[in-house]
């Protein structure tokens, strides 16, 4: 059975992989002319940086199984959570869980003993219920229901909260907080481990994929528009497949006696292709559109056009010498602060400061967010070296805002053979590299179960 994947973003990849894998027919169309989608490469005056900077942890399972069946884990540079920014910093030891976790609240430096011992009832209140919230509610909320003090949200459970729902902890979902809680701070040892790409995106996973899948992907192609037609019944005497059907769709003529059931089938405009099975890999944002034929995705459809996005703003700087980070990832300030990585992977002296969220910066001329951002590394490190080379990327829909109780939709739908795969689908995780593949490999699996 053919299968079309639409959108070549990291769940489109991964789908298209271990359908490939599996030796399925399967054509990958993407409307760029890379494959990547918000996880991509840029070239920038000869030298190729990310679209933004980027941060997984150890937990993040499915991608790491991608990455290694692509030969590009090697890429990943692995290191012992720790989060510093100044007058803080918590770093877990190389100790088993859950020791690693108690040793490095004891040993957090810039929270006073109330406010460890906080910290650790809160995490410990989550254990015993396993993680799982009774209701959703705003993350702000929670922290404030279990006595969290002002300092330590501001510190530890705030700058968490944004670099990884992408949603200040005002607004952000409380359940899809704690489910992040579980699988980095309180995860084994080896989960909370920081992994740092050490090669731009598309090397780690867009170009790798492009060259393992070849003639399979087909860039530039932008699907417009998708019809479907759902399986038939045909009864003895209609055994004939129409001259409407794509050759080979149908059952029809194998037994001339018994009743069969035709493929479903769907056309895609743009590309004028016809696949028995579809998996929609695009932002949600594009979703809407694309399924404007589909009367039965009505109900999938409004919900998701319901979302709202949040952006993130990424600082490119190239300085003449690589200025001297105590670790390659550094918070420059409390709460809403940006974070600085030192990326001398991609050329010697450059740095990514990365901004989450919405927030007056984004509004800000570019020139000024630099010097105020140069200002606060300068604070972090010392005098800098002389600045050669900056750049602003903006992603205006980077994520959508991971708000309670949000409606996300399943990876199946009510259109048989039509599935979903992104990074907004049903799951545990944020917008996040880890939900985009992980939505991926389950559509592949779904359809290669039927
Ligand atoms: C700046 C930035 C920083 C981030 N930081 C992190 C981080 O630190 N850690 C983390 O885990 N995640 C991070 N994320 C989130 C992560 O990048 C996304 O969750 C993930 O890449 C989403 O992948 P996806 O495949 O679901 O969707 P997308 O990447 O949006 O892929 C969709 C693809 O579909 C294509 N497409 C759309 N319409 C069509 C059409 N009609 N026809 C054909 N193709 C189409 C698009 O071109 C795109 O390539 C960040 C995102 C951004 C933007």
């Amino acid at each position: 059975m053919s299968v079309a994947i639409i959108g070549g973003g990291w769940a489109g990849i991964a789908c298209a992989v271990e359908l490939a894998d599996a030796g399925r027919p399967v054509t990958l169309y993407e409307a760029a002319k890379q494959l990547g989608g918000r996880g991509r490469g840029v070239d920038w005056n000869g030298i190729r940086i990310d679209n933004g900077q980027h941060l997984m942890i150890g937990a993040y399972g499915e991608t790491l199984r991608l990455l290694h069946r692509l030969g590009t884990a090697h890429l990943l540079e692995r290191r012992p959570l720790r989060l510093q920014v100044p007058g803080f910093r918590l770093a877990l030891p190389r100790l088993p869980a859950p020791l690693h976790l108690a040793t490095g609240l004891l040993l957090a430096r810039g929270l006073s003993l109330a406010e460890k011992w906080a910290a650790a009832r809160f995490m410990q209140a989550l254990q015993a219920i396993h993680y799982r919230l009774p209701e959703d509610l705003p993350a702000a909320t929670l922290l404030h229901r279990h006595r969290q003090p002002p300092a330590l949200i501001a510190k530890l459970w705030a700058p968490i909260c944004i670099a990884a729902l992408n949603t200040p902890v005002e607004a952000a979902s409380a359940q899809v907080f704690c489910n992040v809680l579980r699988d980095s701070l309180a995860g084994s040892r080896a989960d909370s481990d920081l992994l740092m790409n050490r090669a731009d995106l598309g090397s780690l996973a867009g170009d790798a994929a492009l060259a393992q899948l070849g003639p399979r992907v087909s860039l530039g192609e932008k699907v417009t528009g998708i019809a479907a037609r759902p399986p038939r019944m045909l009864k003895p005497g209609a055994l004939v497949a129409p001259a409407s059907m794509p050759a080979g769709l149908s059952d029809a003529g194998k037994d001339a006696g018994a009743t069969v059931e035709t493929r479903a089938c769907f056309t895609l405009t743009g590309p004028e292709q016809s696949a028995e099975q579809v998996v929609l890999a695009v932002h949600p944002s594009r979703l809407p559109a694309l399924l404007a034929d589909l009367p039965e995705m009505a109900d999938i459809s409004n919900a998701v056009a319901g979302f709202t996005w949040q952006p993130i703003l990424t600082l490119w700087l190239r300085f003449a010498t690589p200025p001297v980070f105590p670790f390659p990832m550094l918070g420059l300030g409390d709460g809403h602060a940006p974070w600085a990585f030192e990326r001398r992977d991609l050329a010697p002296g450059l740095v990514a400061i990365v901004m989450s969220a919405d927030g007056p910066h984004i509004g800000q001329p570019a020139e000024q967010l630099r010097d105020e951002y140069l200002d606060l590394l300068a604070q972090a490190l010392g005098p800098l070296p002389a600045l050669l080379d900056w750049k602003t990327i903006t992603e205006k829909r980077a994520t959508w805002s991971c708000i309670p109780n949000l409606p996300r939709p399943d990876n199946t739908t009510p259109v048989p053979g039509l599935y979903l795969a992104g990074d907004y689908t049903a799951g545990d995780y944020p917008a996040t590299l880890e939900g985009a593949v992980a939505s991926g490999v389950k559509c592949a699996r779904l359809i290669l179960q039927t």
